[in-house]
């Protein structure tokens, strides 16, 4: 499988060169130069198949080429270690709980499989490579529990003073051994600032191999597949087509989707569901992109203005406007909107959603009053409620359990490095 540059403005590449190098040369995001469709057969096997079984035979036709089939199958069973349940809340709704990962948010299946997939590429290159990435909270923890231990790679994580949530530092601040956190004097837009600076330094690039593990990379993408198979799996029998609601921010998630579908899963739409950040729903209602400063929002990991997975969007429906609303709806909704579907799940089902799930369930729900088309909805529920347990508490006054893992990690001692908002220091630091 090659892969191209979604401006085209240059040469098709292995999937080697697309993992290692990120961002492709032109500016443009990489995407597979086709999309395979399975075949009837696999769908007849893929009810009786776990996650990491689909994890091979999906990955295999995006890294066959490059990566031997026994690869393939460690990389899916130590990556996806951990389930992806659907849940039940009632009728036809149904929630598909990808929070059960290390760091209690999604994230965990692109990092835990990039991180494998980019050991493999680089275990005989002899040359230690050294992952860069800016966070503003929930990438920086999944990178990090993905790449902790990984030979050959060491991780250098950016992330903006006292603007992350303590859980969300304690997760990639207490690890240790290869993994370095930055703790930048200045904002995450310092922090990606400092991590494209150091990117494009073609004399650093002399002395270091570095790449990105922010969701620009395939890597990310092709494992958020999987779980799309994994849901309609569960859902044995479906009588009524399917609909999956997705909370997005960079739109990786939802992309990942329209990939299955192309690849023959049966899904009848997808919804984009969004807070207040919303140019992708303004898009695909008014036809216009209008990318912009975010808002700060309740639901802080998709605060995002100037989605990069939209490129990939356009890509595959060939800038197509109606054949993209043809699989896409969106929405977008405010925080109070958030807060009291958050409530009324936990009155109706007894279920806690954090905020990013309450954004996704928001979508479905109107989605079906203004559609009224009988379908199974799944709404993706991205992160884990102890993740967002304040938030979650003032919207249901429940108080929402921590979970073992989480309060071993609070306990641990943080290891983060002051670092002054200059170039000059984080360069000393990646050639020291
Ligand atoms: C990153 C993230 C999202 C947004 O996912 P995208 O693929 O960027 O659209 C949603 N919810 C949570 C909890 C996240 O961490």
């Amino acid at each position: 499988m090659k892969f191209r540059s979604t401006n085209r403005k240059c040469p098709e590449v292995s999937l080697r060169e697309a993992v290692l190098g990120g961002l492709a040369p032109d500016g443009g995001l990489y995407v597979p130069l086709t999309i395979p469709v399975l075949p009837p057969e696999f769908f007849a096997w893929l009810r009786g198949m776990t996650l990491p079984q689909i994890g091979f035979e999906v990955g295999k036709e995006f890294l066959g080429d490059d990566v031997p089939e026994e690869i393939i199958r460690l990389i899916s069973s130590e990556a996806l270690n951990f389930p992806a349940p659907i849940v039940t809340l009632g009728g036809d709704l149904h929630v598909l709980e990808l929070f059960h990962g290390p760091t209690l948010a999604f994230k965990d299946f692109g990092a835990r499989f990039m991180a494998r997939l980019m050991e493999y590429f680089v275990r005989d290159s002899g040359r230690e490579l050294t992952v860069l990435v800016a966070t503003s909270g929930d990438t920086g923890s999944a990178v990090a529990h993905g790449f902790h231990g990984v030979a050959g790679i060491r991780v250098v994580i950016l992330y903006p003073s006292g603007r992350v949530s303590q859980a969300q530092e304690k997760q990639f601040t207490t690890l240790g051994g290869n993994i370095t956190a930055l703790e930048v004097a200045g904002s995450f837009d310092d922090c990606q600032k400092l991590a494209k600076q150091a990117l494009s330094d073609q004399d650093l690039a002399r002395e270091v191999s570095l790449t990105s593990a922010n969701s620009i990379n395939i890597a990310r993408l092709i494992p958020q597949m999987f779980y799309y198979f994994a849901a309609w799996a569960q859902l044995k029998d479906a009588p009524l087509p399917l609909v999956f609601s997705i909370p997005s921010g960079n739109f990786g998630n939802l992309t990942a989707g329209l990939m299955a579908k192309r690849m023959g899963l049966p899904v009848l739409r997808f919804v984009a569901a969004t807070n207040a950040n919303d140019v992708v729903p303004e898009y695909l209602n008014t036809g216009e992109f209008r990318p912009r400063a975010s808002q700060r929002t309740i639901s802080n990991a998709m605060d995002v203005g100037n989605p990069s997975n939209f490129a990939r969007m356009l890509d595959l429906y060939e800038h197509d406007l109606n054949a993209l609303r043809t699989d896409v709806w969106g929405a977008g909704f405010s925080d109070a909107d958030t807060e009291q579907t958050m409530r009324v799940t936990k009155e109706h089902y007894g279920y806690l959603a954090d905020p990013h799930t309450a954004v996704g369930l928001l979508g479905l729900r109107i989605f079906q009053r203004q559609k009224k088309i009988p379908c199974r909805g799944v709404v993706l529920s991205t992160a884990h409620p102890a993740k967002f347990a304040d938030i979650v508490a003032t919207a249901t006054a429940a108080r929402v359990p921590l979970s073992q893992g989480l309060a071993d990690c609070l306990s641990r001692p943080s290891h983060a490095v002051p670092l002054a908002n200059r170039y000059e220091d984080l360069k000393r630091l990646l050639l020291g």
